[in-house]
């Protein structure tokens, strides 16, 4: 504080006072003790000044020293920060309220919705003698088109049979025969071959189920070829049931397929019946599981593709040579034809 300042203004201050005595009290005397009682006042006056400048120099200090604490900053801060948090958390709980009464709307809604569905099923219901769950009648109107079953397009069977829900477009006469269920060995027989996952297609060779299918189609195959050459003869050995052990037969001809069916269907095989039906099948490839042919098939026997035994070579060949001079014409895929061209080469050489 600047001392010389205070005391110019003190002094102007003292003669002021002293002219508003003299004024004021115009019929006392002014003398010395009237002049120190003013000078006494004053300095009071200015002493109490002093004091409450100085008490608000020093709250005034105090505040900068605070406001420059860094703790009392990180308290200011905490204080901002709780206060943010509380209207995030304020804002938080409105949009919670706010959802939980759309839900309820919404479900409201839904309720409402199904209510109003509930009384027209219960009036449909009681205006028609109809199901309403089942669709258009067959008899009503031209049938419905309902899409192909792609199993039974490709393998002439399937898993459903009639009971399937796409169509299955059973041919009359085909040259393809097909002896249902036909093979079994003791394992299919009773069952056993679902507990492995083994597949004893192409690749099986050495076993005695091998040695089985072999005895079987060294039985079957002449029997089918009394017909008409056979140029295709695949067995399943799919666990699957609507597949397991069948026997396809592919004729050069319907003829020779129909000939066969005569003579063949319901007679009895190894005590059992033989079932045949002409199938229809556009591509062996596709019907037969690619994947089984390099045992890599992840279904294993449960496949709905056709897995096939291995066809052996042809044992009794030489007997008929003009089938397999017509064979030579015909374009076959079938190993089972490549090895009879190899057998018989080999039988004459
Ligand atoms: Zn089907
Ligand atoms: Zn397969």
């Amino acid at each position: 504080m600047d001392i010389r300042i205070d005391n110019e203004i003190f002094q102007k201050l003292k003669l002021i006072k002293i002219e508003q005595f003299k004024e004021n009290n115009q019929t006392i005397k002014f003398n010395h003790k009237i002049y120190r009682l003013l000078i006494k006042k004053l300095r009071r006056h200015f002493h109490r000044q002093q004091l409450a400048k100085e008490r608000d120099e020093k709250i005034r200090l105090e505040e900068i020293q605070r406001d420059n604490d860094p703790l009392y900053q990180a308290w200011i801060i905490q204080k901002e920060n709780l206060r943010i948090q509380k209207e995030i958390e304020e804002e938080q709980e409105n949009e919670k309220s706010r959802k939980l009464r759309e839900q309820m709307e919404i479900k409201k809604q839904e309720q409402l919705r199904k209510n109003i569905e509930e009384k027209q099923k219960v009036t449909n219901i009681n205006s028609s003698t109809h199901n309403p769950f089942v669709s258009i009648p067959i008899a009503n109107g031209p049938s419905i088109e309902r899409p192909v079953c792609s199993f039974y397009l490709k393998t002439g069977v399937c898993r459903y049979n009639e009971r399937c829900r796409r169509t299955h477009n059973k041919p009359d006469i085909t040259d393809t025969l097909l002896a249902v269920n036909m093979y079994s060995n003791f394992e299919m027989q009773y069952g056993l071959d679902e507990e492995y996952d083994l597949d004893i297609g192409l690749e099986f060779e050495e076993t005695e189920r091998y040695e089985n299918f072999k005895d079987f189609y060294y039985d079957v195959l002449p029997e089918f070829e009394r017909f008409g050459r056979v140029i295709m003869f695949k067995v399943c050995s799919n666990s699957e049931i609507h597949l397991r052990g069948n026997v396809y037969v592919q004729y050069e001809t319907d003829y020779q397929a129909m000939q066969a069916y005569k003579a063949l269907n319901t007679r009895y095989y190894a005590g059992r019946m033989v079932q045949c039906e002409f199938v229809n099948i556009p591509s062996w490839s596709t019907a037969i599981c690619g994947l089984s042919q390099f045992g890599k098939c992840s279904k294993g026997r449960r496949c709905n593709y056709l897995h096939v035994f291995r066809n052996p070579p042809l044992k009794s060949i030489e007997k008929d040579k003009k089938s397999t001079r017509k064979h030579k014409r015909s374009k076959s895929r079938d190993r089972s034809t490549k090895r009879k061209k190899h057998h018989h080469h080999h039988h004459h050489s």
